[in-house]
């Protein structure tokens, strides 16, 4: 597939791959929780997609919250600040949280994402995560789930964006400018 602006698209991971690990990985969660009820927690805007298929698989009682985050702006590497521009709308204390991210990359999103959380006080909070790219870490931080391991590219599609293009691709590609 090409994209516009003479960029390549290469698949990467096709819708397929994603479908059967989130039936994995719910199937976990869902052994994990058994007799909980959970808060899922989508991080905006990347894990949209990712969110709506796992908690699909879930079997364990749950409500929704979205917390919007932005860490890059229009390019491909990490600006290092995170902020939030969406804000929860319930309270989280005393409840068991599973945040539900697209990408771990830096880390530097979800390590500001559990302190914001930890300071509303949950009973518990865990991390799932579709993609890790154990490589480009720089916080000390281990998801407690995740689909896959991936090296140290851009990636986009599936709720994933370049410059705000395309998340509505149905699997993962790796954009090449
Ligand atoms: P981190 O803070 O871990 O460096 O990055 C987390 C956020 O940056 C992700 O939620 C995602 O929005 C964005 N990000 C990190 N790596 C990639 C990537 O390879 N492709 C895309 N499209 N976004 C990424």
């Amino acid at each position: 597939m090409s994209a516009s602006n003479n960029a390549q698209i290469t698949p990467y991971i096709s819708r397929e791959q994603i479908a059967l690990r989130i039936q994995e990985m719910a199937k976990k969660i869902n052994a994990d929780y058994t007799g909980q009820e959970i808060v899922a927690l989508c991080t905006l805007k990347g894990s949209v997609l990712f969110f709506a298929d796992i908690v699909r698989e879930l079997k364990i009682p749950l409500r929704f919250e979205f917390l919007g985050t932005s860490s890059y702006g229009h390019g491909t590497t990490s600006s290092g600040e995170v902020k939030v521009t969406l804000d929860l709308n319930s309270p989280i204390s005393d409840q068991h949280v599973i945040v539900f991210e697209d990408i771990v990359d830096s880390g530097l999103t979800l390590s500001f994402v559990l302190d914001y959380l930890r300071a509303r006080k949950p009973a518990s909070i865990k991390t799932a995560t579709l993609l890790f790219k154990p490589t480009a870490l720089k916080k000390p931080i281990k998801p407690d789930y995740v689909g896959f391991e991936i090296p140290n590219d851009f990636v986009i599609g599936y709720g994933m964006d370049y410059a705000e293009k395309y998340r509505e691709m149905p699997y993962i590609g790796v954009l090449k400018p």
